[in-house]
C-alpha cells in the first residue's frame, strides 16, 4: 500500500486543482518559505479525517479554504482527494486502487466520499485505522513532535505502543460501546 495521487483544490495557498504524484519510496517536498509545503502535509491529514483546526494551524476549521490573495477571490469550497494504491489488500475494500475524497464549505460543513460514493466520516476512519495511517495514528510527525514522544510520560508511551500493536482501535470501540 503507498500514497499514489492526491489533488487540492481550494485548500489553504491550493486555489487551482493541484495534482501531487507520488511513487513507492521517499518523496521530499521541497521549495521556499511559505511556498506551501506544510500546506501538503496539512491536506494530507485533513483529508483522512483531521477534525482539530489546531493541528491543521489555523484557527478554525474553515480556514482551511483558500481565503484569496490580492489578486485572486476566496474560494467557497476546499476539497482534497487522496488515491491509495491497494495492491497487496492492506486496506480493508475490495478494489486496488482507493480514492477518498473530502469537500468542506464556507458553513462548516464536511462532505466524505471512498470511490466517488458518499460516505461518514467514520467510513473513512474505518478503512484507514487497521492500516496504520489515519487520523490520530502517529504517521505524521510535525516539527518539534518528536521531542514531545521523547519526553512521554509512561501513559502516553503505552498508548503509542497500542496504536502501533493496532490495539488502540478495539479500545476506542469498546468505549464507545460502553457509553451508548
Ligand atoms: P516553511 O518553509 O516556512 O515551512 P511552507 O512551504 O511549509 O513554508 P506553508 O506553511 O505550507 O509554507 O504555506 C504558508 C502559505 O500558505 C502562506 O503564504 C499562507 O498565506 C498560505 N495560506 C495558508 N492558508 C491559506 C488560505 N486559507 N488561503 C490562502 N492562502 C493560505
Ligand atoms: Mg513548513
Amino acid at each position: 500500500m503507498y500514497l499514489k495521487k492526491m489533488t487540492l483544490r481550494g485548500f489553504k495557498s491550493f486555489a487551482s486543482s493541484t495534482a501531487l504524484r507520488f511513487e513507492p519510496g521517499i518523496t521530499c517536498v521541497v521549495g521556499p518559505n511559505g511556498s506551501g509545503k506544510s500546506n501538503v502535509v496539512d491536506a494530507l491529514s485533513w483529508v483522512m479525517g483531521e477534525q482539530g483546526a489546531k493541528s491543521l494551524r489555523g484557527g478554525k476549521m474553515e480556514d482551511v479554504i483558500f481565503a484569496g490573495t490580492s489578486t485572486r477571490q476566496a474560494l467557497g469550497r476546499a476539497e482534497v482527494s487522496l488515491t491509495i494504491d491497494n495492491s497487496d489488500g492492506a486496506l480493508p475494500i475490495d478494489y486496488t486502487e482507493v480514492t477518498i475524497k473530502r469537500t468542506m464549505f464556507r458553513n462548516g460543513g464536511s462532505e466524505y466520499a471512498i470511490n466517488g460514493d458518499t460516505c461518514r466520516l467514520l467510513d473513512i476512519q474505518d478503512l484507514l485505522s487497521d492500516s496504520g495511517i489515519g487520523r490520530e495514528m502517529h504517521v505524521i510527525v510535525g516539527q518539534g513532535q518528536l521531542d514531545t514522544v521523547l519526553h512521554a510520560g509512561p501513559e502516553e508511551r503505552r498508548g503509542l505502543i497500542e496504536e502501533a500493536a493496532g490495539i488502540l482501535k478495539h479500545r476506542k470501540r469498546k468505549e464507545k460501546a460502553i457509553r451508548k
